[in-house]
């Protein structure tokens, strides 16, 4: 059985690149008579915007997206997160740090793909007392790579690459890779379909999910969306929400940006029959990352 997932921020309203994402995995979990969960990632909370989830809900609603199941909320699962962290730091995989952003950037000599590699000050010493910890997760030289059918075969070296990463902060709240990670593995995902923005996280959490002994899921990042200046579409780039009407013609747009057919008059059809139509001949290859 086919599982995928879309599972967006609650940080904005849906906009272009953010319909782009549902509608490939949509149609690539239902052209295979597969289940689709809607997952609301609002783990952050301190980037939470009121009214934005109804507010996501509504508009998928409006465009016609039918998700099994109820919608997950990771704002109600910490107690599974936790459970996760108990799990590494039983194994010996996490450890706590009372290390600052600037003590790291001190005393940090190496770089990954995403800036500082944190030094594992606080493997060697012990922690600060009285300070909020973090826990990260321990790294080790071991490549970590996955095929990618639209982006081709991606590795990291999670030690020189990415270094001991965060899995929950000194805040209190659970880091996206771990909230991810283990949301998929309990919501069975077996096929996710994302934006290439998300490229970069997807070795940290295949392995997170070695460490957790959990299956790892198929993957495939769609190019993102970009604006005029060629930025991504975002809250920060100010995106505009996706419109209350012209759905068909919007949906159309979409599936043209994923390089999908289209019927002859697919203007002029219902949108249901637009869905069906879509699922009946989606195809994932044809989507190039340029
Ligand atoms: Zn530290």
């Amino acid at each position: 059985m086919v599982v995928g997932r879309f599972a967006p921020s609650p940080t904005g309203p849906l906009h272009f690149g953010s319909l782009v994402a549902a509608v490939a995995s949509y149609c690539d979990a239902k052209s295979q008579g597969g289940l689709w969960w809607l997952r609301i990632e609002d783990v952050d909370q301190t980037r939470r915007v009121a009214g934005v989830s109804a507010n996501i809900i509504q508009t998928l609603q409006r465009y016609g997206f039918t998700w099994d199941g109820e919608i997950v909320y990771q704002s109600q699962r910490d107690q599974y997160y936790e459970a996760a962290l108990a799990q590494l730091r039983q194994l010996g995989l996490a450890y706590a740090c009372t290390c600052s952003r600037k003590e790291i950037a001190d005393s940090s000599t190496l770089h990954g793909i995403e800036g500082v590699i944190y030094p594992g000050t606080c493997l060697q010493h012990p922690t600060k007392p009285d300070t909020p910890a973090a826990w990260r997760i321990k790294t080790d030289r071991s490549p970590i790579g996955f095929a990618d059918p639209i982006q081709g075969h991606q590795q990291n070296n999670m030690a020189t690459d990415i270094g001991d990463f965060v899995i929950k902060r000194a805040d209190g709240l659970f880091s996206y890779q771990l909230a991810v990670v283990v949301d998929d593995a309990l919501q069975g995902v077996t096929h996710v379909v994302r934006g290439a923005d998300l490229l970069n996280s997807t070795t940290r959490q295949i392995y997170l999910q070695q460490l957790l002994g959990y299956p790892t899921p198929a993957y495939a990042h769609i190019p993102l969306v970009l604006n005029a200046d060629g930025q991504k579409l975002s809250k920060q780039t100010l995106a505009t929400a996706l419109p209350d009407d012209n759905i068909v013609a919007t949906l159309i747009a979409a599936l043209v940006f994923l390089q999908q057919p289209l019927p002859d008059n697919a203007l002029s059809l219902p949108l249901a029959h637009l869905w069906q139509w879509a699922f009946a001949h989606w195809q994932l290859p044809k989507i190039t990352s340029d």
